[in-house]
């Protein structure tokens, strides 16, 4: 039976750190604030919008709420951005991902500035994590609190086999990169891999960030690999009070006998996602 990596509790001794941090550069008259732009009328945007707002809230960081509707114009964008760069009281951007149709995503996340990028998905923080020996500004929230609860495990990751599935900008590809920088030898796997459990099957570590509800099942694990369930899916569920239940991109009925340490979902990286920005955001502040 696999140990559990309680992503719930190590967040909240992280939170409370951080809430120290953030009083004493209050103290030294620094209020870190973070700001974020929202675009258009996406509900599930605003709730996620309204979790960070709260999270910095309770934990004394200052915001700047900028919201664009649905009228609003690249160049509209571009200038809320432009005008966060330019101000000194702003030490984090994030701009809520997805934008309005038409709009280019990639122009506005290279606009923000490579110190203020919190979410560290500008090309500049990417392209520094990619290199090796070189430093980003910021790691990507979800990538840096996968490393954190890989740490927790206690278990050493040089010379390790790593397999990530999926290589999305935001976690699958980050979390491999930076799987290398601590020495692992890393498989990504994607849609295209011919044979996704080939791969798992040797992997003593292993991360599952595909968006696939229960793609990845016990058989398909090495006896005590470390698995880190990243995904967050909705499921029809008649039996469930909401009718629906949250799971993972793992099977936790199969997985949990086999792997020697696993995530819950809900409860495992979620609870890190929000307290990595933070410590961005604190970072950003304390410079
Ligand atoms: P994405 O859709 O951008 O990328 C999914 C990746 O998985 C792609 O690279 C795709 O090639 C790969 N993939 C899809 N089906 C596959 C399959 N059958 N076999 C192998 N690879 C496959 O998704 P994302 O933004 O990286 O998010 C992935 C999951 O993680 C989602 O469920 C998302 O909700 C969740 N997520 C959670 C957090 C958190 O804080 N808990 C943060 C970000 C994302």
């Amino acid at each position: 039976m696999a140990n559990i990596i309680d992503g719930k509790a190590i967040a909240k001794q992280i939170r409370t750190r951080l809430t120290d941090e953030a009083a004493q550069l209050l103290a030294q008259g620094v209020t870190p604030t973070l700001a974020t732009v929202l675009v258009g009328d996406n509900s599930e945007s605003a709730t996620y919008v309204r979790m960070k707002h709260r999270a910095c809230t309770k934990m004394g960081l200052g915001i700047v709420d900028k919201r664009l509707d649905n009228t609003a114009t690249q160049a509209d964008l571009e200038a809320v951005v432009q005008a966060l760069n330019d101000d000194p009281a702003v030490h984090g951007i994030l701009v809520q991902m997805p934008l309005l149709a038409g709009m280019d995503e990639d122009r506005i996340i290279d606009l923000i500035a490579p110190e203020k990028d919190v979410d560290g998905f500008g090309a500049i923080n990417m392209g520094l994590l990619a290199q090796r020996g070189r430093t980003p500004h910021f790691l990507p929230a979800t990538p840096a609190g996968i490393m954190l609860l890989l740490a927790e495990t206690g278990v050493a990751l040089r010379g390790k086999e790593a397999v990530v599935v999926g290589r999305s900008n935001i976690v699958g590809m980050p979390v491999a990169l930076l799987l290398k920088e601590a020495d692992a030898t890393v498989t990504i796997t994607h849609s295209h891999t011919a044979d996704v459990a080939s791969h798992l099957r040797r992997a003593d570590i292993v991360v599952v960030a595909a968006g696939q509800p229960e793609l990845v099942t016990g058989d398909m694990l090495k006896p005590g690999c470390i698995v880190i369930d990243v995904g967050v899916n909705y499921v029809d569920d008649p039996a469930a009070p909401k009718g629906y239940r949250i799971v993972g991109d793992v099977e936790w009925g199969s997985a949990v006998s086999v792997a020697g340490f696993i995530t819950p979902v809900p409860g495992g990286v979620g609870p890190m996602t929000i307290t990595m920005l933070i410590e961005n955001v604190l970072m950003a502040a304390g410079r």
